[in-house]
């Protein structure tokens, strides 16, 4: 893998188990030599992963909207800053970049962005591995409710097992390496619609 994106709160939140769990990626992602995509800002968590991954020397591609960079507080120290026209042209060229997607705790913009990348895997658009950091039990609400779409039959089986959860990056990381994509189709009841 050379690159991986990384999508996380623009705020920090309350634990500080947030910020080492995103310490803890940036660091990881450098130390294997593999380059940390995100959205370019220097706020919250984002900034936070960004800073860790340079300072145990990684490489760090930002990619962010015009409009944002300065809300965002673009972070002008990254190796790469791509200052993009729209939202969705970031999120097309974050995915494009990357060999793999993690979510660190984060708010509805996090999850938007790593909900699209797994569902685009779900429909066989691409083959590149999604997995959660449960950073201090953040994510459990989350799990629950995905095991409750699969239980009423929303959400196939194999397509849930798809999603990893770990505790820490380097447990994750060796996931993705022995990633396999499942061979089903989406729908579960496609005849019968
Ligand atoms: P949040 O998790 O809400 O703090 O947002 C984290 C990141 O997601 C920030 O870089 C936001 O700019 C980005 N974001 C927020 N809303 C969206 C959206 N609808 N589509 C894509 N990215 C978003």
């Amino acid at each position: 893998m050379r690159r991986i994106c990384v999508f996380c709160g623009s705020n920090s939140g309350m634990k500080s188990e947030y910020r080492r769990a995103a310490e803890d990626v940036g660091r990881s992602l450098a130390e294997r030599g593999i380059e940390l995509v995100y959205g370019g800002g220097n706020v919250g968590l984002m900034g936070v992963v960004a800073d860790a991954a340079l300072v145990a020397g990684g490489r760090v591609i930002g990619v962010i909207p015009q409009a944002l960079a300065s809300k965002e507080v673009a972070h002008w120290g990254l190796t790469e800053l791509r200052v993009v026209e729209s939202m969705h042209e970031r999120k097309a060229l974050m995915a494009e970049l990357s060999d793999a997607f993690i979510a660190l705790p984060g708010g509805i913009g996090t999850m938007e962005e790593f909900f699209e990348v797994w569902t685009w895997s779900q429909l066989g658009y691409h083959a590149k591995p999604c997995g959660l950091i449960n950073s201090a039990g953040y994510f459990d609400g989350l799990i629950s409710f995905l095991d409750h779409m699969t239980a009423d039959q929303f959400l196939r089986a194999e397509h849930r097992s798809m999603l990893m959860v770990a505790q820490t990056a380097s447990e994750l990381l060796d996931r993705f390496v022995t990633f396999r994509p499942p061979q089903v189709e989406k729908w579960i009841d496609r005849d019968a619609t």
